[in-house]
């Protein structure tokens, strides 16, 4: 199953068109997409019924999505999670995963205009995985279990003000405004033929900047699951941002970084494309 923000609203995704889910529940079920996640179980059921061409409420307009989660209790980002990343990033591969937060007000949609806020800012494909049950010390193999779905992602990260100061900032450099695109909507892992082994891409204006696979991960999504949820108890619609293959402008020689002017797009095999037209914000050199 496939569920998104169309207008701002909770619907079912199917082929061309979209099934609101407030509409045809009769009320069951909020319009709200980020309120879905705390009645998951009874959501996928009712709504395995009613993802079907003959509900269909509209089409499938893809400008009119939004971010799948808009309101998540935590944002988790994971750092150097594949090793020819951490290698580019001239660091041995962790032995534990960095974690961070991206703060949520940095959340934009799969289709967002982002402003670039400084000549800096670096691109990071990502696997975004939703929580959908409160997830507290889970046990790595009852780790899916815990996840909602999957939705592309991009770790937009600012690099002046991640790498500044005494220790690096990673969850403010990686926090301005637009700077966490997800979705364009979210799949659920049943969908996937294989969901510990998704191609993921990244390319500026039709050039490869990087072409990984998850399945190259030092942290598995369960893993990360059983790892933060050891310390930090999940909520349901919480988001974990998985980590990035190599192939970022910070690791490039010489190093390249987000123009305006230029289109970002982001894919993930299975879960569909983010498309981000990027402009100059207010702080940007010569604007
Ligand atoms: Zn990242």
């Amino acid at each position: 199953m496939r569920i998104g923000r169309a207008h701002g609203r909770l619907v079912i995704i199917d082929g061309d068109g979209v099934v609101d889910a407030a509409t045809v529940s009769g009320g069951e079920f909020s319009a709200d997409p980020d309120r879905v996640f705390a009645v998951w179980d009874r959501f996928t059921e009712w709504a395995g019924g009613h993802a079907d061409p003959g509900a269909h409420t509209g089409p499938l307009v893809a400008d009119g999505l939004g971010a799948p989660v808009l309101a998540p209790s935590q944002v988790f980002g994971i750092g150097l999670n594949y090793r020819e990343h951490a290698a580019e990033s001239g660091v041995d591969a962790p032995e534990v995963p960095p974690v961070f937060t991206k703060f949520r007000s940095c959340l934009a949609g799969p289709h967002a205009a982002v402003e670039l806020p400084s000549d800096r800012v670096d691109w990071e494909v990502e696997l975004v995985a939703v929580i959908g049950r409160f997830s507290e010390r889970v046990p790595e193999e009852k780790a899916w279990s815990c996840v909602a779905g999957l939705m592309v992602g991009q770790d937009l990260s600012e690099r002046r003000v991640q790498l500044a100061g005494p220790v690096p900032q990673f969850s403010l450099g990686k926090s301005f405004p637009g700077f966490g695109p997800t979705g364009p909507w979210l799949t659920t892992p049943d969908e996937l033929p294989d969901r510990d082994d998704l191609r993921l891409t990244c390319s500026v204006d039709g050039r490869v900047l990087q072409d990984g696979r998850t399945r190259d991960m030092i942290f598995s999504v369960p893993e990360l699951v059983a790892r933060i949820s050891a310390v930090c108890p999940m909520a349901p619609g919480d988001l974990i941002f998985t980590g990035t293959p190599s192939g970022v402008g910070m690791g490039r020689q010489p190093p390249e970084f987000l123009r305006p002017g230029t289109t970002l797009v982001s894919t993930i095999e299975g879960l569909g494309e983010l498309r981000n037209a990027l402009v100059a914000g207010p702080g940007f050199p010569g604007r």
